[in-house]
């Protein structure tokens, strides 16, 4: 496994190679100390996963973020933040992060994510789902309505990939936060509903006739025709 990290602070890149490449993890870590630079390494070597820091010299992490998902790029991103504001996380899992670890962080919690950010994305190799006209690619995260592709977040998208899983079945609040979100919300939980509106725009919004995502009273969300 091939373990980008672009991160500035020397030290912190140093904690974080020490800690993935420790007892013969497997993984292999290659540093960048600048968005420029890390951006090249990004598109041009091949890594299982990136850890990119928020704030960088040359050119700041959301726009190597913005950048690499522009150019089709949909490896696992995880980013590290020092500002801990909601505005701030939304931003970075709207610009396609998959996960987000706060400054300063404990090294268990670095190892946990990245195991499981690597794990999901091995989970998701698997032929295209659909439901009705939908239709949702885990190869590369793509979804298409009545053969229009969706221009989705990284959010959106698990999003929209969950409810196909689910089709026809109500899900609640907390399980769209469980299976899309990668920490529990509860100190922000309308982000849920936030999200949906969002999705709703874009699922069910114009052109498209028929609604798909309907809202269950006092229990959640259900994907299903009429
Ligand atoms: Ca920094």
């Amino acid at each position: 496994m091939k373990i980008l990290v672009i991160e500035d602070e020397k030290r912190v890149a140093t904690i974080i190679t020490k800690a993935l490449e420790a007892n013969d993890s497997g993984y292999r870590v290659t540093v960048s100390n600048n968005g420029v630079a890390g951006l090249q390494q990004a598109t041009t070597g091949t890594y299982d996963l990136i850890i990119l820091d928020r704030g960088l010299p040359k050119m700041d992490g959301l726009t190597v973020l913005r950048k690499l998902r522009e150019s089709g790029n949909s490896i696992p991103v995880l980013m590290l933040t020092a500002k801990s504001e909601t505005d701030d996380i939304v931003a970075g899992l709207d610009t396609g992060a998959d996960d987000y670890l706060k400054k300063p962080f404990e090294i268990a919690e670095l190892q946990a994510r990245v195991r499981a950010l690597i794990r999901r994305s091995g989970q998701d190799l698997g032929a295209i789902i659909g439901y009705a006209d939908l239709k949702v690619d885990p190869i590369i995260h793509k979804a298409w309505r009545a053969d229009t592709e969706l221009t989705l977040s990284a959010t959106e998208y698990r999003m929209i990939a969950y409810f196909v899983r689910n089709a026809e079945t109500v899900v609640t609040r907390q399980d769209i936060v469980d299976n899309c979100w990668n920490e529990p919300l509860e100190k922000f939980s309308n982000i849920v509903d936030v999200y949906i509106n969002y999705l709703r725009k874009k699922v069910d919004g114009r052109p498209f006739v028929k609604k798909l995502i309907h809202t269950v009273r006092n229990q959640g969300y259900i994907l299903k025709e009429g």
